[in-house]
């Protein structure tokens, strides 16, 4: 089963915002593939009653995400929006700890871990980034870096709750820049990130925790990435905006996972 989330980050208006999720959501779909899109907060109930509104007539149910939230309940932090909020607004994922958010808001692994118990706290899923920047990867500290990042948000958390956690490798080097990584490069990170679960809560654990890819995906890349073993998805930034060029990545993800030596 492939995973595959469209992340819009800040683009579009409330219009754009719901035919692109109409367009995603009247497919098609290709089988064993699931779908998750994470519009901008404010459009965020209008695109999960599209989705819903869709719901079962066409394919699969696309889960509404959110793209962040606080790492507080409630109370007097003026902007900011709580996982609960989330909830009853329909999204069922939440996705933290992007690089866009480590770099441009600083935050730092205590704060995405305290995000990320904040959503699990509100019974959601979290789509926790990890990744490591070049100058990181070009001095031979990326398997640090993210083995660190990894251990700091799983720490202390009930390894049953952490069912509802998956993790999304993505190195900041290939986000938005065109440039992916190749899938020997994804693949080997991936197993990093799959022992640094296995010694930090269990093997079972990291056996079924869903590892996705996240870096300049596009339909053409896609399908080697899903035909390496231990990518279970993706998260997509750019080529998500269009429906059309996102459904190509889920039908390329579902041709590329069949294709994997078995
Ligand atoms: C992202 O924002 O998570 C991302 C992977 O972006 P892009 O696909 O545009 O590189």
């Amino acid at each position: 089963m492939q995973f595959i989330v469209g992340n819009w980050k800040m683009n579009g208006t409330r219009a754009s915002a719901c035919d692109l999720a109409r367009g995603v959501a009247l497919g098609p779909h290709p089988a064993g593939v699931a779908l998750a899109l994470a519009p901008p907060f404010p459009f965020l109930e209008a695109v999960s009653g599209e989705l819903f509104k869709h719901r079962g007539k066409t394919g699969p149910q696309i889960a509404p995400a959110a793209q962040d939230c606080s790492p507080e309940k409630e109370g007097a932090f003026t902007g900011d929006v709580a996982a609960e909020m989330l909830a009853s607004l329909g999204a069922s994922h939440v996705i933290v700890g992007h690089s866009e958010r480590r770099a441009k808001h600083e935050e730092t692994d205590e704060v995405v871990a305290r995000k990320l118990r904040a959503v699990l706290r509100a019974g959601l899923t979290a789509i926790v980034c990890v990744g490591e920047v070049l100058a990181e990867r070009d001095s031979g500290r990326h398997e640090e870096v993210v083995a660190r990042q990894v251990r700091a948000c799983l720490a202390g958390q009930d390894e049953k709750t952490l069912e509802r956690v998956v993790l999304a490798y993505e190195p900041v080097w290939a986000i938005g820049t065109g440039r992916v990584a190749t899938p020997e490069q994804a693949g080997s990170m991936h197993r990093r990130v799959r022992e640094t679960v296995a010694e930090a809560v269990s093997r079972a654990r990291a056996a079924s925790c869903v590892i996705l890819y996240g870096g300049s995906v596009k339909p053409d890349n896609m399908a080697a990435l899903a035909a390496t073993p231990g990518i279970d998805g993706a998260l997509v930034g750019g080529a998500s905006l269009d429906a059309r060029q996102f459904l190509a990545i889920a039908e390329n993800a579902s041709k590329g996972e069949a294709r994997r030596p078995s």
